[in-house]
C-alpha cells in the first residue's frame, strides 16, 4: 500500500469509528484527509483575473485543491511597444499587480505566496521588482512582454533573479510574447544558476519536433519527441515546465503515449499550475481541475503524481 492509500484508508477507519452520523461530519472528514495526503501546489494563478472577485478565488482554489497557491502579478500599466500599446497591461487578462497581490498574501499567508514583476523595459523594472523580492515573492513572474528574450533589459531580470535566488516564469507566444525562443538556450548557458519556467503556447507547442509553422499555437495529434521544448528540459538543469493553461492541458492530452513518457522523463523538472480565469473551480470550464485530472490519469505512478503535483514547486520554490 502506497502513502496515499494508506492515508485514504486511515481516513476511512477514522469515519467508521466516528459515532457522530455521517452525513454531519463526512465532508469534513474527507476534505482533511484529502488535503492532508494530497496537498497540491499552484504555481500560477492571477488576483482580479478577468475582474474575479477574491471570495470566489479563494473558493476555486479550494475547490480544485490547492492547499498553496502562488499568485502571479501583472506590471504597471503602460503604452509603450513592450506592451503592444497597452494590451498587455494587467497581463492581457486584468491581473493585478505586485501591490495588491502582497496585500492578499499577508492576509491569506497560509494558503497563498506572490510573484514579483514589472515591465521589463521600464527604467524602474528591477527597483521595483527587488523590492516586492525582499518583501517575500517567491519568483519574478509573470514575465508577458514583448521583448526579446535575450535583450539587455531581460538579461537585468535574469541577474537580479540570480542574486535572490529565484525562479522566472516566462510566458512564451510567438510574436506576442518573448521573442527569440530559438535563441533562449545562449541565457540558460549564461545563467546557469537561476532556474527558467516555460509556459504559455510557443513553450507547449515546440514539445514536437515536427512543430515548423509556429503561427499554430494549439497544434493537436501525435508528436514527435525531440522538439525543442522537451531538449532544453533535457539538457538544461535550469529548464522547467510549467503545466498551466490552456496550452499546458493540449499539450498534455493531444498524445497521451508521448505524454505518459514526457511526465517520466521530467518527472523533477514540470509543475502544476491552473491559470484558469473561471469561477466554477470544476467542470469543463475549469483548466486547473483539467490539468490536475489529466496528471493523475497519466504519470506513471503515484510518486511521479506527487512531484509533479507538489514535490517539485515545494523545492524550486523552497515553500
Ligand atoms: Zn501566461
Ligand atoms: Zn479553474
Amino acid at each position: 500500500m502506497n502513502r496515499r492509500d494508506f492515508l485514504r484508508t486511515s481516513a476511512l477507519a477514522l469515519l467508521t469509528v466516528d459515532p457522530r452520523p455521517s452525513t454531519e461530519r463526512a465532508p469534513a472528514y474527507s476534505d482533511f484527509a484529502q488535503a492532508a495526503a494530497d496537498p497540491i501546489i499552484d504555481i500560477h494563478q492571477h488576483l482580479g483575473y478577468s475582474g474575479r472577485p477574491d471570495a470566489v478565488l479563494l473558493a476555486h482554489q479550494r475547490a480544485i485543491g490547492a492547499t498553496t497557491t502562488i499568485l502571479l502579478p501583472a506590471g504597471r500599466p503602460a503604452t509603450r511597444p513592450s506592451t503592444h500599446d497597452g494590451l498587455a497591461n494587467g497581463l492581457q487578462a486584468q491581473a493585478l499587480g505586485n501591490e495588491a497581490c502582497a496585500r492578499f498574501v499577508r492576509a491569506h499567508r497560509n494558503a497563498f505566496r506572490f510573484g514579483a514583476n514589472e515591465v521589463p523595459d521600464l527604467d524602474s523594472a528591477t527597483r521595483e521588482i527587488e523590492s516586492y523580492l525582499k518583501r517575500g515573492a517567491v519568483m519574478i513572474a509573470e514575465q508577458k512582454f514583448g521583448v526579446e528574450c535575450d535583450s539587455p533589459e531581460m538579461q537585468k531580470i535574469y541577474a537580479l533573479a540570480g542574486a535572490h535566488d529565484v525562479p522566472v516564469l516566462m510566458h512564451w507566444q510567438f510574436t506576442m510574447y518573448n521573442f527569440g525562443f530559438e535563441r533562449f538556450h545562449t541565457m540558460l548557458e549564461k545563467f546557469p544558476r537561476v532556474k527558467f519556467l516555460g509556459h504559455a503556447q510557443t513553450w507547449w507547442a515546440s514539445i514536437d519536433r515536427n512543430h515548423t509553422d509556429q503561427t499554430v499555437l494549439y497544434p493537436k495529434g501525435p508528436v514527435t519527441p525531440g522538439g525543442l521544448t522537451d531538449r532544453y528540459l533535457s539538457d538544461y538543469p535550469n529548464m522547467y515546465g510549467d503545466l498551466a493553461a490552456g496550452s499546458g492541458l493540449n499539450a498534455l492530452t493531444r498524445d497521451e503515449d508521448f505524454t505518459r513518457d514526457f511526465l517520466t522523463r521530467h518527472r523533477h523538472k514540470l509543475l502544476f499550475g491552473s491559470d484558469c480565469d473561471d469561477r466554477e473551480g470544476g467542470g469543463p470550464t475549469c483548466l486547473g481541475a483539467q490539468i490536475i485530472a489529466t496528471i493523475r490519469r497519466l504519470a506513471a505512478n503515484p510518486e511521479i503524481e506527487r512531484q509533479l503535483l507538489h514535490d517539485n514547486a515545494k523545492r524550486v520554490f523552497r515553500l
